[in-house]
């Protein structure tokens, strides 16, 4: 597959056109971003290991019956995806209490939800990425009210498989960020990726933060702790 011309160069990943429009390539950085860009860093080795978690998750995915952008693994950081025109909400679940969830409520971390809880932010970075509702989100021609529930529907199949999946590991899954995108032919798949950049996870036994928090907050051991994650993953996939 011929890697054309870069396309977009996000926080994350490049995305490059490929000599067949349907595909694109993503190729994953080392660079992290964190409080809508405003604290900047490299995590040496991240885009490694995100690149072949989210492979393996969204191929893990599939078998489960839930459609995903992946098809082929080029490399290291480079991956073939399906392009798809990309559902402009992040799409939370939360299983526990954290982040902008205890801060906008003033609740602690770590509170366990008897269901999990679902939430949609508009993603426009020059905004802010803002909460908003189903109703605003077809008001403003986001999605359909079709579109919302089959992305609703596949949000929490994908958090069902994960929770079990992440438990095996010996990892608590607390909450994760998901993009949607439609193909030609108009159908949902989940593209973007899933990966420690994404997703809360906190080791079972001891609640260590396994995940970008450790960027986020200072915590320091964050390439440890990413590898740790994959270590885990690649024993129990
Ligand atoms: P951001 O845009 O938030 O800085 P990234 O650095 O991860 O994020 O950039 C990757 C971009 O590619 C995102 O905007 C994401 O929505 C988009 N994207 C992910 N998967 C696909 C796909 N299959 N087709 C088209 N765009 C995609
Ligand atoms: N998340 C993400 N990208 C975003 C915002 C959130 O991947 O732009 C993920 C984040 O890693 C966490 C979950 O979504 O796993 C919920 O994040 P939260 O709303 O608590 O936001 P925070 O304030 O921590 O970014």
């Amino acid at each position: 597959m011929i890697r054309k011309e870069q396309i977009y160069e996000g926080k994350a990943k490049k995305v490059y056109s490929t000599d067949d429009p349907e595909l694109l390539i993503v190729s994953y950085k080392d660079d992290a971003t964190a409080f809508n860009g405003l604290k900047k860093g490299t995590i040496a080795g991240k885009g490694v290991i995100n690149n072949k978690m989210s492979n393996l998750m969204m191929q893990y995915l599939e078998k489960k019956g839930v459609p995903t952008h992946f098809v082929e693994e080029l490399s290291d950081r480079d991956t073939l995806v399906k392009k798809v025109s990309i559902v402009p909400l992040e799409v939370i679940v939360r299983n526990i209490s954290a982040g902008s969830f205890s801060q906008r409520y003033g609740v602690d971390e770590g509170i366990v939800f008897d269901e999990p809880t679902i939430e949609f932010s508009y993603k426009n970075d020059e905004l802010g990425d803002p909460l908003i509702n189903e109703y605003h989100a077809k008001a403003l021609k986001i999605a359909t009210e079709k579109e919302i529930e089959t992305i609703k529907k596949y949000a929490f199949k994908i958090n069902d498989e994960l929770k079990n999946f992440w438990k095996g590991c010996g990892i608590t899954l607390v909450d994760f960020k998901l993009e949607f995108g439609k193909l030609s032919d108009g159908s949902i798949v989940l593209a973007d990726e899933i990966s420690p950049d994404t997703s809360r996870l906190w080791d079972s036994e001891t609640g260590m933060k396994l995940d970008k928090d450790r960027f986020r907050r200072d915590l320091g051991g964050v390439k440890e702790a990413y590898g740790e994650v994959m270590k885990r993953l690649l024993e129990n996939i």
